[in-house]
């Protein structure tokens, strides 16, 4: 292999990203930290599952199935959506995960040269996928832990594409409510695509927050993100989608990878849509241990950040990856904060009491 040139070969933006590394599965990381249990509260899982429903949808789907290539373009699926929120069906896009359909509307609206626009302390996923296609991405801080609409504004030049919102953000639990949410779309104009991530809108409870699906008749350049894997408990199985006007969906169509959701994900999505029941047990869970979180963590001195969303930030006396090492050998896996740029902060899911009791206990025994 004589001519073999990888460092030729790269783009220098591929030689200069650094790859995710995910973490090892949960026995390898129990043998490895001597625990007996691990309750994760790192990702936002729902532990309540998929609603009842779904994991009948996935109970009895015909393993024979397993031979035959799923709907491409997930067709009942999207039916039940267009009737659930009242669009037509051709304005979904369903991907393999919402982390998919992100590289989607990159891929359909942005070539070198061009740019995006985020925040600092966000899901990383807009930033990262923009980064390894090439793409310049402009982050603007996070104001009073909110996404900063004028700084946001004010960083849009000519090749400013895509400006992604997380509403409410991850891992922030901040929101823009109606007005600002308008009054941010009003002054783009139409002239940016402008991506509101709605991965928690199933979980809040402020009365002023903004359903971007309501406004996508409205706004042409607006683009909704919703998943499954959150509130609906599929996060196993990949499942989420963009939604917005006809248009919008036909350009990013162009990028859209066809049969990448598989056939069990769409059944059980499609089980999920209708539960109310399901939705109003697990935002009651929420709010309990976020109650008891708070008062805990209140009592101990020790700041947090909470707002909207099954999660919240805590901040800590110490460096995060110490208090992951030690709250792991008590069986409790948070998400360390300094890769979202927010050193010595852990973010927890918001889970049953019991794993809330046994992460407030930990954590009590590993900050002192
Ligand atoms: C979890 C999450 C997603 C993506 O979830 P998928 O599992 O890929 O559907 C997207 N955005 C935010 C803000 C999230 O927290």
């Amino acid at each position: 292999m004589r001519n073999w040139s990888l460092e030729q070969l790269l783009p220098n933006y591929i030689k200069r990203f650094e790859p995710y590394t995910p973490s090892k599965p949960d026995e390898e990381l129990i043998k490895f930290y001597g625990c007996s249990h691990l309750y994760r509260l790192n990702n936002n899982e729902n532990p309540l599952g998929p609603p009842p429903a779904s994991q009948e949808a996935i109970r009895s789907f015909s393993p024979a199935r397993a031979a035959v290539y799923p709907s491409g373009d997930a067709y009942h699926f999207r039916h039940k959506l267009s009737d659930k929120f009242g669009k037509q069906p051709e304005q979904f896009l369903v991907g393999n995960g919402a982390n998919e359909v992100i590289s989607f509307v990159i891929k359909a609206f942005c070539e070198q040269g061009d740019n995006i626009i985020t925040a600092d302390k966000t899901f990383a996923v807009y930033e990262w996928v923009a980064e390894f296609s090439g793409i310049e991405v402009r982050i603007v801080p996070l104001k009073d832990y909110a996404f900063d609409d004028q700084g946001m504004l004010d960083q849009i030049d000519v090749r400013t594409k895509i400006l992604f919102l997380c509403n409410p953000n991850n891992p922030t639990g901040t929101y823009w409510n109606h007005e600002k949410l308008r009054h941010f779309l009003d002054e783009i104009d139409g002239r940016r695509i402008v991506v509101v991530d709605e991965a928690y809108f199933e979980f809040v409870e402020a009365e002023d927050y903004p359903d971007g699906m309501s406004l996508i008749d409205e706004y042409p350049n607006l683009v909704v993100f919703r998943t499954f894997s959150k509130m609906y408990g599929l996060a196993g199985l990949r499942i989420g989608y963009l939604a917005g006007g006809l248009q919008l969906v036909d350009a990013i169509r162009h990028t859209c990878i066809v049969y990448s959701v598989n056939g069990v994900a769409q059944e059980a999505a499609l089980a999920a849509v209708a539960d109310d029941d399901h939705l109003l047990r697990t935002r009651r869970m929420v709010r309990d241990g976020k109650a008891f979180l708070k008062k805990q963590l209140s009592k101990l001195n020790l700041p947090f950040i909470s707002g909207e969303g099954n999660f919240l930030m805590v901040k800590l006396p110490m460096s995060d990856t110490l208090v992951y090492r030690k709250l792991m050998k008590q069986g409790v896996m948070v998400r360390t904060m300094t890769g979202f740029r927010f050193p010595n902060h852990i973010r927890v899911t918001i889970s049953k009491m019991e794993a809330m009791e046994a992460f407030i206990d930990a954590l009590v025994k590993s900050v002192q």
